[in-house]
């Protein structure tokens, strides 16, 4: 297993859609390990394939916060909103591509989703709570669009320009 480096926004790859999974091979097998990994490393609760520079419709998440409940983690390959509930719900988030910077956003309060599992298997399931939010804006990932695209202008381009200066400083060090 290994930590991959996360990229950090602005960068072309998080701004182009990833393309599909065609098929379970032992290279994506150990993509989603290592994003697991590194997801939990971070730590974040969700990460998409093109967070650590792979253009491929893969996300892993667990959304499991307390430390009574056992940890899930989830790999979804291809996945897709098939359904979306019409109540909504707001949620403070934050994306491991864009450190410390957080914002509220408003999405639908259930979405059922499919997607194939590491066994090549079709999976459905319907989420609600943080995991709703989570797989949201994982999927958003997956097209090219991350959750400051649905804040206001300003606020967008001053959350840029401090990833902007926090890239430089790193390049620095
Ligand atoms: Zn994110």
């Amino acid at each position: 297993m290994t930590i991959r480096p996360i990229l950090i926004h602005p960068d072309p790859r998080l701004k182009k859609p990833a393309d599909p999974v065609a098929e379970v091979t032992p290279v994506l097998r150990q993509l989603a390990t290592d994003m697991l990994e590194t997801m939990y490393d971070a730590p974040g609760i969700g990460l998409a394939a093109p967070q650590v520079g792979v253009m491929l419709r893969v996300m892993v998440m667990d959304c499991v916060k307390d430390d009574a409940t056992p940890a899930r983690p989830m790999v979804l390959l291809n996945p897709e909103v098939t359904w979306e509930s019409d109540e909504l719900s707001t949620y403070e988030e934050g994306c491991l591509s864009i450190p410390e910077q957080y914002a509220d956003v408003e999405r639908p309060a259930q979405v059922e989703v499919r997607w194939m599992d590491l066994d090549g298997v079709t999976q459905t399931e319907r989420f609600a709570g943080l995991w709703a939010t989570c797989v949201q804006h994982e999927i958003d990932h997956l097209e090219g669009k991350l959750f400051i695209d649905y804040l206001k202008p300003l606020r967008r381009q001053m959350i840029t320009r401090k990833m902007q200066k926090l890239k430089r400083e790193r390049a620095r060090t």
